[in-house]
């Protein structure tokens, strides 16, 4: 995924009024003169910035799982008019579960797609729980 600049101007005024015109520091809203190098700014603005990129990569995973739910389903409504010998337009959706009881193409018995989520982002789980996932094949 592209990386995304936090491209934001200081919410802070200057003393004669006008906006103060720096980039605020990143994640922030505030430049570094400004309190943008307080610690308390800097975390918050590290929090903001972990937000912003869970949501990007939620939304990125469910924009993956609608792609992939969908290739799933197609591939087993063609696999069903193939088994039976019946147009896709006149399949019905308990003729997928007939085909698939009586046929063991592959497409008609692949597992649905699920959510995954970049490494980045899910749990971390403890040292023992990545070492027997590592561990498996
Ligand atoms: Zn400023």
């Amino acid at each position: 995924m592209a990386r995304v600049r936090w491209a934001r101007k200081c919410a802070a005024r200057r003393r004669n009024g006008l906006p103060c015109g720096n980039y605020a520091i990143s994640g922030g809203k505030v430049c570094r003169v400004h309190g943008g190098s307080a610690r308390q700014v800097r975390r918050a603005a590290q929090r903001r910035l972990l937000e912003a990129s869970a949501y990007r990569a939620l939304a990125a995973a469910m924009e993956r799982l609608k792609r992939e739910r969908t290739d799933w389903a197609v591939a087993r409504v063609l696999a069903a008019s193939d088994v039976l010998g019946i147009a896709v337009e006149q399949l019905v959706r308990s003729d997928v579960w007939s085909a698939a009881a009586i046929s063991d193409h592959p497409d008609l018995h692949a597992p649905e797609p699920r959510l995954r989520f970049d490494r980045r982002f899910g749990p971390r789980g403890t040292a023992a729980t990545q070492k027997v996932k590592r561990d498996a094949p």
